[in-house]
């Protein structure tokens, strides 16, 4: 009997139509303020473990996205909301738009994600996932796992303050938290760095990894073994430190051969360097410099810092490193060929940068950006101090020293290498 079907086919036609029209008019949007913090679960540059529980720290200057989870209508049709990304500020807070395209009404549920990633567009918001000052991922197989992490909050007003998010802390918010306060306390402190350093990656995790737990073979990836970043963070801020060193170089790849540029140590089947080895002067001024960039970001430029690593205690500014029982194992003011010495190195360049006043020994006080700039002076050749220069002696403490920008400099950059027992070493081909 035709006529009835007819009856009962048609409303249903007309609800599923109306239900549809009532569908692509559905919209409801506002705002969401909310703060990123996870625990700092970092050891202390001397080894001493966090705090139980960790003390938590906001997460500053990282892109965060909102998402509404649109509701689900009839199994088959799910609308794909809009995803907008913010910036969180110094203190963590992030504000951002979000759009719901399945409802009319809150409440509804909105999907933050935390993307430890870093960028330098704090403030503006919108639909374009803004361009990264660096990011942190996992190594995994075929490439970078990255490390955000999501948090769904039901929401009953339009513009709800979701408080404060906590991430879990693992190895990548470690890692995260010291490169950002690398970029923001030394990279930020040059004119050339914040150009050419954005684009980092600092992968985690890395697998089979045993060269002095982390490697910089490319200007714009440094590399860390598991647990790193929270046990040693000082390791990581030293790859940092690599990785600055070559930017200010204009250098895309490690100017270090591991394989022939390191003195192996006796029995040594990898290559290997520590702060109290002998070393060729290339390895052991870059290595002493990556170290002092580590310093910078564990103590700033002015401290007189002392830090230890396995059961050596090293003291900057008296440049020695003393073991366990009290013995000093390395004096550079009085050892023989102390320019061998990774360890020498950075203690010269602190006393570079920190600000010692007259009669405290070495009166200068040149600037992060100096130190960049006078890398930045390199002269793209190949011969004596230059940037391509061949051998185990390239790119050492002399090369720098005759790179800095005149005369008076160079006299205040050798009086410094006198002071720290590392003048020694090849031929220099400036005057003084
Ligand atoms: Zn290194």
């Amino acid at each position: 009997m035709p006529p009835i079907k007819l009856t009962v086919a048609l409303p249903i036609f007309a609800i599923l139509v109306c239900f549809n029209l009532e569908q692509a008019q559905a919209r409801i949007d506002g705002t969401v303020r909310g703060r990123i913090r996870v625990g700092d679960n970092r050891f202390t540059v001397t080894g001493v473990p966090p705090a139980t529980p960790l003390p938590q720290v906001t997460v500053k200057r990282v892109i965060v996205s909102v998402r509404a989870l649109g509701v689900d209508t009839n199994g088959e049709l799910n609308v794909i909301n809009p995803t907008f990304f913010g910036v969180t500020d110094s203190n963590g807070n992030f504000n951002l738009q979000w759009q719901d395209n399945t409802r009319n009404n809150v409440p509804t549920t909105l999907h933050i994600t935390v993307w430890f990633d870093s960028s330098t567009a704090v403030g503006e918001t919108g639909t374009t996932r803004p361009a990264v000052l660096f990011r942190v991922g996992s190594v995994v197989l075929g490439g970078i796992a990255s490390a955000d992490q999501s948090f769904d909050r039901n929401v009953n007003s339009r513009d709800p303050n979701l408080g404060s998010l906590t991430a879990a802390a693992n190895d990548e918010t470690a890692a995260y938290l010291t490169t950002d306060e690398f970029f923001h306390n030394i990279v930020r402190g040059s004119s050339v760095l914040p150009q050419r350093m954005p684009g980092l990656v600092v992968k985690t995790q890395v697998p089979n990894f045993n060269f002095s737990f982390g490697v910089t073979p490319l200007s714009h990836e440094v590399f860390v073994a598991a647990a790193t970043p929270r046990t040693r963070p000082m390791v990581l801020a030293h790859e940092l430190g690599h990785s600055l060193t070559w930017n200010a170089l204009d250098l895309n790849v490690a100017p270090i051969v591991p394989l022939t540029d390191y003195v192996f140590p006796p029995g040594g089947l990898a290559p290997e360097w520590k702060r109290t080895t002998r070393e060729f002067s290339k390895a052991a001024f870059l290595e002493g410099m990556a170290d002092a960039w580590a310093v910078v970001w564990a103590f700033g430029s002015n401290a007189n810092a002392i830090f230890s690593s396995g059961s050596i205690t090293f003291n900057v500014e008296s440049a020695t490193a003393v073991n366990s029982a009290g013995q000093v194992v390395l004096d550079c003011k009085s050892v023989i060929n102390a320019h061998e010495f990774p360890f020498c190195h950075t203690a010269a360049l602190m006393d570079l940068l920190d600000n010692d006043g007259a009669g405290n020994g070495d009166e200068v006080n040149l600037s992060i950006a100096t130190i960049a700039n006078t890398l930045n002076r390199f002269n793209n050749c190949v011969g004596n101090g230059c940037l391509h220069e061949l051998g185990v002696d390239a790119l050492n403490h002399h090369d720098f020293r005759c790179n800095a920008n005149g005369s008076s400099r160079r006299a205040q950059i050798r009086r410094v290498w006198i002071l720290n027992g590392i003048n020694g070493g090849p031929t220099s081909f400036c005057l003084p």
